[in-house]
């Protein structure tokens, strides 16, 4: 009676909505949890988007759009994958989806079959593998380490490349290490990736606004225009424009696979929010500039809780480029927990809820620890950072 399928059974639940849930619920009961598990900024939405989703909901916005996104934010789209990563698409090879993750989702559900593999460079954003162990195909991980700035090199994928591998995983800046390619970097892996035609390229680029070192964002489609017609862009306005939870994720690509993706999402949510792809388009068409002003902030609270947590005796993480986590090594601390899981639940009853490094794939590159996020406000943060050291003496 209790049977779940085949595919759900191949899967966990996402560790970072799990713990962030389970934060709302020690919270709900009274409890004092400081959340750093989520990766949401912590900035109000921006009252231009605001005001046109009260404005979308009076004018009567309020029914379906078409499956791909309404015309005026796949416009908005195409604008915003112009001016903000370089990327010329026209309108019609792009599609909005109820959040990135949706958009990922679709792509790998619409080309994966069992026996295909994907290469993920790990440490991974919690939910790639569990999808594409959904799809039926398998996960190929490719380690990365803090030296190498957790990316991967031309080496490794030309030796984790076989004739069943279907696509490449990117993510750049990346959750959860804030690994960053530069262009020099992915010029080299496409000029393995020439030689398998067969192997498409998701680049995850949600966190381009959060890039911290100078001179302008890479990304493959760009830097390798021949290979843009199999490569899959994802972005969207959760991250940049504080909107997580207006859910909405757009993707550009081949049309064949805009196509496939649409043909899907139409069984699945059918069209994202209404009134939230008003906001998104508010977003952006609107001004771009108080983003500066917030990747600084972000910036700063990074470089605070790198301080903060290589001063604490058995921690360690490097300077991320972009994103706002921290990916901490916790390794000489490990032989007082059974895993990093028991590691979380310990920070958890001192007070502050993380993401344990094996929710990441942290075992595939022996990393033992944990992640934060610091897309928090400074108090929250020196208070959280003052818990973990205090539960770690
Ligand atoms: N991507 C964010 C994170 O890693 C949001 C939660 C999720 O969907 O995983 O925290």
């Amino acid at each position: 009676m209790h049977e779940m399928s085949d595919a759900l059974g191949r899967i966990q639940p996402s560790r970072t909505n799990a713990m962030t849930d389970r934060a709302f619920a020690l919270r709900e009961g009274g409890a004092d949890i400081l959340s750093l598990s989520v990766g949401e900024p912590d900035f109000p939405t921006p009252p231009h988007v605001v005001a046109a989703c009260k404005a979308a909901l009076d004018a009567g916005d309020t029914r379906y759009t078409p499956v791909p996104g309404t015309a005026r934010l796949r416009g908005a789209a195409a604008l915003h994958f112009e001016r903000d990563l370089g990327l010329a698409v026209p309108p019609a090879q792009i599609i909005v989806s109820a959040g990135g993750k949706q958009s990922i989702f679709l792509a790998l559900l619409a080309t994966l079959n069992p026996g295909d593999e994907v290469l993920i460079p790990a440490p991974w954003w919690v939910s790639y593998p569990e999808i594409v162990r959904f799809a039926g195909a398998t996960v190929v991980p490719i380690p990365t380490d803090p030296a190498g700035g957790f990316r991967i090199t031309p080496d490794q994928l030309a030796t984790a490349i076989t004739p069943r591998t279907r696509w490449l995983l990117l993510n750049s800046p990346g959750n959860p290490t804030g690994a960053t390619y530069s262009a020099d970097d992915l010029v080299a892996l496409g000029e393995v990736l020439r030689a398998h035609p067969r192997v498409m390229v998701m680049s995850d680029d949600i966190y381009a606004p959060l890039r911290y070192t100078p001179g302008r964002h890479a990304t493959i489609a760009v830097e390798c225009p021949d290979l843009a017609p199999r490569v899959l862009t994802i972005s969207g306005v959760s991250k940049s424009h504080a909107m997580t939870g207006f859910r909405i994720g757009v993707a550009a690509g081949p049309a064949w696979l805009i196509a496939a993706m649409g043909r899907l999402q139409s069984h699945v949510s059918g069209n994202a929010c209404s009134i939230s792809q008003a906001g998104a388009v508010a977003a952006f068409e609107g001004p771009q500039d108080f983003l500066l002003d917030w990747r600084d902030r972000f910036r700063a609270r990074r470089d605070m809780c790198v301080a903060a947590i290589n001063a604490i005796p058995g921690l360690s993480t490097p300077v991320p480029d972009g994103a706002f986590y921290c990916m901490i090594d916790a390794a000489p601390l490990m032989h007082r927990f059974a895993d990093d899981e028991a590691l979380a639940m310990h920070l958890l009853d001192h007070g502050v809820a993380i993401v344990a490094a094996s929710a990441f794939g942290g075992e595939y590159c022996g990393f033992r620890g944990f992640r934060i996020s610091f897309a928090a406000d400074e108090a929250k943060l020196t208070e959280a950072l003052r818990r973990i050291a205090r539960a770690l003496v």
